[in-house]
């Protein structure tokens, strides 16, 4: 066993071996442009690119026609949001989304309320989930979009997309939606969840960073204008030259998760249920933030009440920890999804993420729990916000 022990697989996740060996010969023995058209280094690349198109967009249940690669999911999430609002080229517009987001859906929200959009967030229950009813209930005449993520970064709780589309459909609106933690872990399937603009990551499935993807159903098409310029023409979304060796991997990524997607979500449930059986068995007052159902089987949020998160994980330098996402943990703000969840500041201060993977193991579990058991006595023991009696 190794230490530290990686359990932060919702940051990212270890490159698979077997993507890097996929990869390797396409940064300095096939290295063309996919955009040369004049000598065989640019054709060996733009098949390499077509393979691994098919190959990502067959892992959608999607068409490689309608796939723009990306530098990740947030660039997918910019240009989805963006794209959308600026397409009405100055009209007015109105966007849906809801508390809960990536900071790449709020963020680019705000952004765009600069930009005169109108933005509704709607809340999420304790459990996390938005209400498919007032999706419907907050669409406008001018409605460009709305936008919930499949599965949530902090609680991994999975949104019910199927039932949101049905209503969006059903208003003529564009619904996209998030899948950058849920692909690769559970089932996604554009034409089964019925969206019409769906963002992911290849470093969130094992593969590597810098690449990740949008999907653009082409009919009925949405109306999209592109962010970055600079392809020549109306029809490139996306201009810049194709990652053909992060594309090649974020193939492989995609291949590996479709064939092991069953046993392996099997496997790290499993494992996550265990670490909760053995740290609800061995310490009192731990909750679990979000839902038991419906969640990705890697997902695993505790407050553990009387402890300080940031302690506990300064506690534990023998795992890899996280307090909530990693593009707010660097805050010390209690994280806005738990506190959407209806958590006090405290609560929210006191919950640890855990997140495991694909390459953790029955033994690293174990150890983990040990650990945690012992670190959460020991602060407990010397906190004034803990009460023995609530032992
Ligand atoms: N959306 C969600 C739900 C995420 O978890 C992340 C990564 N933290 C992103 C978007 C951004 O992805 P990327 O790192 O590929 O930009």
């Amino acid at each position: 066993m190794h230490l530290p022990i990686y359990l932060d697989n919702h940051a990212t996740t270890r490159c698979d071996p077997r993507v890097v060996e996929a990869m390797l010969p396409y940064f300095s023995e096939h290295f063309g442009n996919a955009s040369s058209v004049t000598h065989a280094f640019g054709w060996r690349a733009r098949d390499a690119l077509e393979a691994a198109l098919g190959t990502i967009a067959a892992a959608l249940g999607a068409d490689a026609r309608d796939l723009w690669l990306t530098s990740g999911a947030t660039e997918a999430n910019n240009l989805a949001l963006f794209g959308a609002a600026r397409a009405r080229r100055g009209r007015a517009a109105h966007i849906v989304t809801c508390t809960t987001e990536h900071p790449s859906i709020l963020d680019s929200c705000r952004a765009l309320e600069k930009e005169e959009v109108r933005v509704s967030v709607l809340p999420v229950n304790r459990a996390g989930l938005v209400s498919p009813d007032a999706v419907a209930a907050a669409i406008e005449s001018d409605t460009v979009l709305v936008s919930i993520a499949h599965a949530n970064a902090e609680i991994g709780v999975l949104q019910p997309i199927a039932e949101i589309a049905e209503l969006t459909r059903a208003r003529g609106v564009p619904l996209h939606t998030d899948a950058t933690q849920s692909l690769g872990k559970v089932q996604v399937d554009v034409a089964a969840l019925g969206v019409d603009l769906l963002s992911c990551s290849a470093h969130k499935l094992y593969g590597p960073k810098g690449i990740g993807a949008l999907f653009v159903r082409r009919r009925p098409r949405v109306p999209l204008v592109p962010i970055l310029y600079g392809g020549g023409s109306e029809r490139d979304l996306r201009s810049g030259t194709a990652p053909v060796a992060l594309a090649v991997g974020f193939a492989r990524a995609c291949e590996i998760a479709v064939d092991e997607l069953e046993p392996e979500g099997l496997r790290v449930g499993g494992l996550r249920d265990r670490l909760l059986e053995r740290l609800s068995s061995e310490l009192p007052s731990i909750r679990r933030n979000g839902e038991a159902e419906n969640v990705l089987p890697g997902n695993l949020n505790l407050c553990f009440e009387g402890v300080e998160g940031e302690a506990l994980l300064l506690g534990l330098p023998e795992l890899a920890l996280s307090s909530g996402s990693a593009c707010s943990s660097s805050r010390r703000e209690p994280s806005h999804v738990l506190r959407a969840l209806g958590l006090g500041r405290e609560r929210a201060l006191s919950s640890i993420r855990f997140g495991l993977g694909r390459f953790n193991t029955a033994e690293e579990i174990e150890f983990a729990a040990d650990r945690i058991v012992e670190q959460v006595q020991r602060l407990r023991s010397v906190s004034p916000l803990w009460d023995d009696r609530r032992a």
